[in-house]
């Protein structure tokens, strides 16, 4: 791989563009997100420009420019769909960015895809093969790296559980099925359940100081009525959910992403959970491990595609 490489992180509040030095990150530019699709792509072509500035060839001793954002391509056009920054919907951000850049190199990522690309290359997954990645946080989404390549299915949906059936018959989902589980699992799910079974409004912060590693509430914190309730079925949809991953892709490591990924249950009383669902007890001690590069992920997968 050629020494410098430049990746951007296109979010919905910010966009942000780092340059990796072989595996260091050498600079790190950063700006609120345009509301506009022409502010969009300018942001994104000038970040990339100052992340280059100074390099002794410019822009042209970049090997590669990726950008990571939620949501697909889809069509010959590559045409940007379920993107949750509605500007960029149905927009050939690709081809915009190419022409703005006058490089025809550039791709785009879905960033669970760069998650777990990341991860497996300089992160928790470095050292295995065929690698998980989990997003779980206001969205439930998911990645596969083998063999620090991402695998992207035919249609390029591989790895996401978040709309697999958990419960058939279940929650409404925005995709316009129901049971999926998302709306089990994601922070905004979580928090709404946790409300209905112990009538208190609180974020999933406050929340997962209450829950400990093994799946109990933290002594001197009894937590309110139906609070182990809401543990117990939690732990078991995550448990049921993952499992049904595990035994499709029998993968070496999970790593968990995403705001919800802080919680400790999922190491503990959740692994457990998982185990006990798997099909067979040979896939069944499937490490789970934290992320180690944080919200720098996304980027960095980006400069990895
Ligand atoms: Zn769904």
């Amino acid at each position: 791989m050629g020494r410098y490489r430049i990746g951007v992180d296109l979010g919905g509040t910010k966009t942000e563009a780092v340059l990796l030095d072989g595996r260091r990150v050498a600079r790190r530019e950063r700006v609120q997100t345009p509301g506009d699709y022409a502010g969009i792509v300018g942001a994104i072509a000038s970040l990339v420009a100052r992340a280059a500035d100074g390099l002794p060839g410019g822009l042209g001793s970049v090997e590669r420019i990726g950008v990571c954002t939620p949501g697909t391509e889809y069509g010959p056009d590559r045409l940007i769909a379920n993107s949750n920054t509605p500007s960029l919907r149905d927009m050939p951000l690709r081809r915009d960015i190419r022409e703005a850049l006058r490089r025809d190199d550039v791709v785009i990522e879905n960033d669970a895809n760069c998650f777990a690309l990341a991860e497996s290359v300089m992160g928790a997954g470095s050292g295995y093969d065929v690698v998980f990645g989990v997003i779980m946080g206001t969205g439930v989404g998911g990645g596969i790296v083998i063999g620090k390549r991402i695998h992207r299915g035919a249609n390029g949906i591989a790895g996401e559980w978040g709309h697999h059936t958990l419960h058939a018959g279940g929650n409404r989902c925005y995709c316009g099925r129901s049971g999926c589980v998302e709306t089990y699992l994601s922070g905004p799910a979580l928090e709404s359940r946790w409300a209905q079974m112990t009538g208190r409004a609180e974020g999933m912060p406050q929340v997962a100081g209450l829950v400990t590693q093994d799946g109990g509430i933290a002594d001197g914190a009894r937590g309110p009525e139906g609070a182990r309730a809401w543990l117990e079925e939690t732990i078991n949809n995550f448990g049921l959910a993952l499992a049904n991953v595990v035994d499709i892709l029998d993968p070496d490591v999970i790593v968990m992403g995403g705001g919800l990924s802080n919680m400790d249950v999922w190491y503990g009383a959740g692994a457990e959970s998982v185990r006990k669902n798997v099909f067979s007890s040979l896939a069944s001690d499937v490490p789970i491990l934290r992320n180690k590069l944080g919200d720098s992920a996304g980027v960095i997968g980006a400069c990895l595609i």
